[in-house]
């Protein structure tokens, strides 16, 4: 018999059909014997409603305030899935991340988790009871609610099975497990059976939401074993595991990964003198603004062009910052460009594979398609390009790496 921790998504609660449907297959779950806590997100389109609502009131709400009226969400839907629990003869009771005593730090939106105290949830298991925790949310040390970030029901599953020792996390949502590439873009994307955490941090951190990137750090931190299934139709979905040295070979390129939430900034005519990049950068860091990708042409004429990017939320703030960077530093114009799209292949094959860039180039050539500024690492080469040929990019990428090949299906 197994402690399992099983999180459903918006989607997955998005109707009390559908969180009926939660409850009919926890309960399938708790009749097998097994101690089922469950974690619940917002029902689908209630986190964007509720900031919606505030952003009627006005333009910068203080995050305080702002956690205390998103993680209501949640709290609707602990208390349905216990009841739809309770009308079909299992004993559940649900509770919010402060009754659980999930504690953050107080970086309010985008907390945290510190410590989670998992003696009540204890108690309640070895009372047979189903234990129903509200995802996404936790309290500070003063006892302010906190929330996670969008996407934290991820995180709150993870950490509370880290926290439980629990045999495995599982992870339900809309999609039957991760895909070779969002399959809402690419119709012959291919559900992968396993993949390493590390490719996994990496894809989420490229922009594939399907499990947000804390929840993926934690796991990989506490080697929470965790799997991605749909609360739709059966299946084993995907094993997020450790990369296993005696598998059989490992296919050079696992996923492709993208977003379009980056813009770029570019100064022409900075002086190509030590201290330039410091000058333009650390006023940027000072304003809080995080840069992802950057690059420094070669000088001409002790003159260069800098190009860095950063969050689309971000850009206008990066601008200003910028025009009074270029007076001091006695550079040129502020380019910008919003309409970007960053995409990204991944796989821990890469460490033993040559060119695997020039696979990428060629297949974006070959679409004609031009390549603004490239990043790579260990297991990522990431790209940006224009953003209107972004779907292209990725579907030929995913053949040209023989992703949506029947013939390379199952690689253990
Ligand atoms: P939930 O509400 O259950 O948390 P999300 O919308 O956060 O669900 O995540 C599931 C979605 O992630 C899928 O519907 C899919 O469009 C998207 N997605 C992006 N990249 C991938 C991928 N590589 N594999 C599977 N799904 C992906
Ligand atoms: N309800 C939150 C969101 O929409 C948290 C989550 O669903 O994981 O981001
Ligand atoms: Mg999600």
């Amino acid at each position: 018999m197994a402690l399992l921790v099983q999180k459903y998504g918006g989607t997955s609660v998005g109707t009390t059909e559908r969180i009926e449907a939660v409850a009919d297959r926890v309960g399938r779950f708790r009749k097998e014997g097994h101690d089922v806590v469950v974690v619940v997100s917002a029902m689908s389109g209630e986190t964007n409603r509720l900031i919606a609502l505030a952003s009627d009131i006005m333009e910068e709400p203080t995050p305080r305030e702002m956690d205390v009226l998103v993680s209501t969400g949640e709290q609707v839907t602990i208390a349905l899935l216990s009841m739809a629990l309770q009308k079909k003869g299992f004993d559940a009771r649900s509770y919010t991340g402060s009754q659980v005593r999930i504690v953050t730090d107080s970086s309010h939106t985008k907390a945290r988790i510190k410590q989670i105290d998992e003696q009540n949830m204890r108690k309640d298991l070895d009372a047979g009871r189903v234990v129903v925790v509200a995802g996404f949310q936790g309290m500070d040390e003063n006892g302010n609610i906190t929330t996670l970030g969008r996407g934290g029901s991820d995180t709150t599953a993870v950490a509370l099975a880290a926290a439980l020792k629990a045999d495995e996390c599982q992870i339900y949502t809309d999609v039957d497990g991760v895909y070779t590439t969002d399959p809402r873009v690419v119709d012959s994307a291919r559900r992968l059976e396993r993949i390493t955490f590390e490719e996994m941090l990496e894809m989420a951190s490229l922009g594939s939401k399907v499990l947000q990137i804390r929840a993926v750090e934690f796991a990989g931190k506490y080697n929470v074993p965790l799997r991605v299934l749909s609360s739709f139709k059966e299946g084993n979905g995907t094993l997020i595991t450790l990369e296993d040295e005696n598998a059989m070979e490992q296919p050079v390129v696992s996923g492709i990964a993208f977003n379009r939430d980056e813009a770029k900034l570019t100064i022409s005519g900075v002086p190509d003198t030590p201290g330039s990049a410091l000058g333009i950068l650390k006023p940027i860091s000072d304003a809080n603004i995080e840069v992802d990708m950057i690059v420094q042409n070669v000088g001409e004429d002790n003159k260069t062009a800098f190009t860095f990017t950063v969050h689309r939320n971000d850009f206008k703030r990066a601008q200003e910052v910028l025009r009074g960077v270029t007076k001091e530093l006695g550079a040129g114009e502020v380019g910008g460009d919003t309409k970007i799209a960053k995409v990204s292949i991944v796989g821990v094959g890469m460490r033993s594979h040559a060119g695997v860039a020039t696979i990428m180039f060629e297949a974006l050539s070959k679409e004609g398609i031009n390549i603004q500024m490239i990043s790579t690492s260990e297991i990522k080469i990431s790209v940006v390009i224009d953003e209107k040929y972004l779907e292209l990019a990725v579907r030929a990428l995913h053949s040209a790496f023989e992703l949506d090949n029947a013939g390379v299906e199952e690689t253990f």
